[in-house]
C-alpha cells in the first residue's frame, strides 16, 4: 500500500489553507473534507472581517474559493467522514469505515460543531421549529415569533440575520450582559424587532410536532413564564470535533487537541499537527483558523524533511 505524504481530516479555513500550502510544496495532500465540507462557514451568512473582502463575503462562497485554491495546487480530495485513526506506529493510519490511507503525516482540522442545551424537548423538535442555523432555517419563519438562546456573537448575528424575516426575535440569556463584540451587540440592541430577556434559562421548549413557546426560569428570582413563539434557535457556542481521537491523541477535558510544543501546531504524537477551532479555545476566527493551517502545513514539510 502507497504510504501519502500526508492527509488532512476537515476542510474549512484551516485545513483548506493546510491544502494549498501542503500542495504548492509539492506533497501532494489528500483532504478528507467530510460529507458536509466547508466547515461552520458554510452555515453564515455575509463574512465582513475576513481581510481582502472589503465589501463581505457569503460564507460558502468564501469555502468554494479557498477549495478551488487548494484543488489548484494538488490537493486530492475525499468527500467522507474520516471514521477512526491509528497513531499507535509508523506510517499513521486514517481510517474512513473499512478503507484504510497509510501516511506520514497528518493534520486534524475538524474544527467544532453546534453545542446544544440539551433538552429532550429540543432534540425531539429539531427540525420541527428548533434550529441552531439561522442561515440555513431563518426563511422559515416568515412573519414568525422566534426566540433565540445565547449572548455570544454567533447569537447576535444569528438574531440579526433572523430580523429580515421574522415579525419579532427575543434573546433568551443566562446573564444580565453578552458576551458578543461591541459591535455585534449595538447593532441588537439598535434593532427594533430585537428584545432581550436576562438571567434567564429555558426549561422546556413547548409544543409536539413544532414549536408554540418556551418555559423559562430567571435565575434571579426563580420565577417561571412562558413566551410564545413559533421557532426557537440555539447560539451558545460549539464543542470540538474530536470523538474519533480519544485515545490517539492528548485532548484537554472539553476535548480540544492539546499543542504541547507551541508555537508549533505539533501535537502528542509525532507527524501529527492541528490547526483551527479543533484546538482554538480562544480566538476562533476564519482567517486565524487559516493561518494555522498554513503553520501546520510548514511544520509538515519540516517533519517529513527529518525522516530522510
Ligand atoms: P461563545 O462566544 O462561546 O458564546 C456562547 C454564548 O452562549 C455565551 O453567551 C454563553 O453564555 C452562552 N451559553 C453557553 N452554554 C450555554 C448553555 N448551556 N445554556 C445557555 N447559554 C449558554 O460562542 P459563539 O457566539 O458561537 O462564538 C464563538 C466564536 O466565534 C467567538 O470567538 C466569536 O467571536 C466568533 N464569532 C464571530 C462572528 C463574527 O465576527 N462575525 C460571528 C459568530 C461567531 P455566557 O456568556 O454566560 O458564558
Amino acid at each position: 500500500m502507497a504510504v501519502e505524504n500526508l492527509v488532512i481530516i476537515g476542510s474549512g479555513p484551516a485545513g483548506y489553507t493546510a491544502g494549498i500550502y501542503a500542495g504548492r510544496a509539492n506533497l501532494s495532500p489528500i483532504c478528507i473534507e467530510g460529507y458536509q465540507s466547508g466547515g461552520l462557514l458554510m452555515l453564515t451568512s455575509d463574512v465582513e472581517n475576513f481581510p481582502g473582502f472589503p465589501e463581505g463575503m457569503m460564507g460558502p462562497d468564501l469555502m468554494a474559493k479557498f477549495r478551488k485554491q487548494a484543488e489548484k495546487f494538488g490537493t486530492r480530495f475525499i468527500s467522507k467522514n474520516a471514521t477512526r485513526v491509528d497513531f499507535s506506529s509508523f506510517p499513521l493510519k486514517v481510517y474512513i469505515e473499512d478503507e484504510e490511507i497509510q501516511t506520514k503525516a497528518v493534520i486534524i482540522s475538524t474544527g467544532a460543531a453546534t453545542k446544544w442545551i440539551g433538552l429532550e424537548s429540543e432534540s425531539r423538535l429539531l427540525g420541527k421549529g428548533v434550529s441552531s442555523c439561522a442561515t440555513c432555517d431563518g426563511a422559515f419563519f416568515k412573519g414568525a415569533k422566534l426566540v433565540i438562546v445565547g449572548g455570544g456573537d454567533s447569537a447576535m448575528e444569528e438574531a440579526t440575520f433572523l430580523t429580515r424575516f421574522a415579525s419579532q426575535v427575543t434573546v433568551v440569556h443566562r446573564k444580565d450582559h453578552l458576551r458578543a463584540s461591541k459591535i455585534m451587540q449595538e447593532r441588537a440592541f439598535k434593532n427594533p424587532k430585537i428584545s432581550f430577556i436576562w438571567d434567564t434559562e429555558v426549561l422546556e421548549i413547548l409544543g409536539q410536532d413544532g414549536v408554540t413557546g418556551a418555559k423559562l426560569k430567571n435565575l434571579k428570582t426563580g420565577a417561571i413564564s412562558e413566551i410564545p413563539c413559533e421557532g426557537f434557535f440555539v447560539a451558545i457556542g460549539h464543542e470540538p470535533n474530536t470523538t474519533f481521537l480519544k485515545g490517539q491523541l492528548e485532548l484537554d477535558p472539553k476535548g480540544y487537541v492539546i499543542l504541547p510544543k507551541r508555537p508549533t501546531t505539533a501535537t502528542s504524537r509525532p507527524g501529527v499537527f492541528a490547526a483551527g477551532d479543533v484546538q482554538d479555545t480562544i480566538y476562533r476566527q476564519a482567517i486565524t483558523a487559516a493561518a494555522l493551517g498554513c503553520q501546520a502545513a510548514i511544520d509538515v514539510e519540516r517533519y517529513l524533511e527529518t525522516l530522510h
